[in-house]
């Protein structure tokens, strides 16, 4: 019985290695480890795949955010728009400003914000709406973009799990008013460590970022405002250029093999019994699959089986925001947020990384069928 992983990124870094290896030796030959031109190349090579006018590389997807939100002057008492399912950082961003997060549940099908919702939440003091792509396909950024337009409210795409995904041909991180991005290992392209990075098409907003991120200085010990040490190392900068030229490759590695399930869980009779509902997949969305998440009929039992037989899984995500202890001052109460509490049990992410094989594809199937026998 051959185990299947969650996530290996073995094979990735083996196919690469020799080209990693150079980069990283020239980096530590130039002994420049902040900044310097490695960020700098990385940077431009980032905004032309986004097709965005600057990429501002930083220290994390959670600094993307807070530096996003912290560039356009949202401070305590602002309140930021955005989805209670998600990762953390979506909500921590405002909450770590001073803000208040202002939870909109989701859509049901893609598990992002329903847009039709957003304008109920909108006050006075709506200070951005943080839309997040999640597991790698966009929210419904027409509808949403025209909120913000409508209202005069910018939107910060949360891309941090969608770099090269699209919405009716715009790329993600390249429609908003910033576009965040991680680098976390287990993102679609991912560094050796953390990493993030902000895109924008607004030439002030990329100044200012590029203060914010060093302390708030654009001379040399000249602070013009409070601001962070956020910054991209040369050395992960290095990992990352010669990762983003696959890019694209390993992304349709991960569409093949969502491809490959959806067709093997039709086959196998689960769909039409309704043990599995397969990933939906919007009609304007190019989805790139950071995660392929089902939802499965006993998800905790079926989690359980399948652990006994050595697949790997994860539950992205257990507990949504609104109900997290930290916001508990939020006033939020089991039942706000039906979709996305419903979603919380009954979603299953399974294996998605490109290099995963055709056969191991077929053992995880066969194991929830036989788990639903
Ligand atoms: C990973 C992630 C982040 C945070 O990125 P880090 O680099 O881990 O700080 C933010 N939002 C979403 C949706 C993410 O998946």
């Amino acid at each position: 019985m051959n185990p299947v992983p969650l996530l290996d990124l073995k094979p990735q870094a083996a196919a690469i290695r020799d080209e990693i290896d150079r980069a990283l030796r020239g980096v530590v030959d130039s002994q420049s480890f902040i900044l310097g031109s490695e960020v700098a190349s990385f940077e431009t090579e980032l905004a032309a795949y986004v097709g965005a006018a600057h990429a501002i590389g930083c220290a994390s997807g959670t600094d993307a955010l807070v530096l996003s939100l912290h560039a356009l002057a949202v401070r305590s008492g602002d309140e930021i728009v955005t989805t209670p399912f998600s990762f953390f950082a979506s909500a921590s961003c405002a909450a770590l400003l001073g803000a208040t997060p202002v939870f909109v549940d989701i859509e049901p099908g893609t598990f992002n914000i329903d847009a039709a919702k957003i304008d109920d939440a909108i006050t006075f003091r709506t200070k951005a709406i943080v839309p997040v792509h999640l597991f790698g396909q966009c929210a419904a950024m027409d509808a949403i973009l025209e909120t913000g337009a409508r209202l005069g409210i910018p939107v910060i795409e949360d891309a941090c799990q969608a770099i090269g995904a699209t919405h009716a041909s715009r790329a993600a991180g390249s429609m908003g008013k910033t576009g965040a991005f991680s680098f976390f290992p287990s993102k679609n392209l991912g560094a050796f460590g953390d990493g993030g990075a902000v895109t924008t098409n607004d030439d002030d907003l990329a100044a200012r970022l590029r203060i914010l991120r060093v302390h708030g200085e654009r001379e040399r010990y000249k602070h013009e405002a409070i601001g962070w040490n956020s910054r991209l190392d040369a050395l992960q900068a290095a990992v990352l250029r010669v990762k983003l030229p696959h890019l694209d490759a390993w992304s349709s590695g991960r569409v093949a093999n969502a491809d490959r399930y959806d067709r093997l869980f039709t086959e196998a009779g689960l769909v039409a019994r309704e043990c599995v509902h397969l990933p939906v997949r919007a009609p304007q969305a190019g989805h790139i699959f950071n995660q392929y998440t089902i939802r499965a009929r006993q998800r905790d039992a079926l989690g359980v089986h399948l652990k006994a037989q050595g697949i790997g899984w994860g539950i992205y995500y257990p507990i949504p925001l609104h109900l997290q202890e930290c916001f508990g001052n939020l006033g939020y109460e089991p039942g706000d947020m039906p979709e996305a509490e419903r979603a919380s049990r009954e979603v299953l992410s399974l294996p998605i990384f490109p290099e995963l094989t055709p056969s191991q594809i077929e053992r995880v199937v066969a194991e929830i069928a036989a788990f639903f026998k």
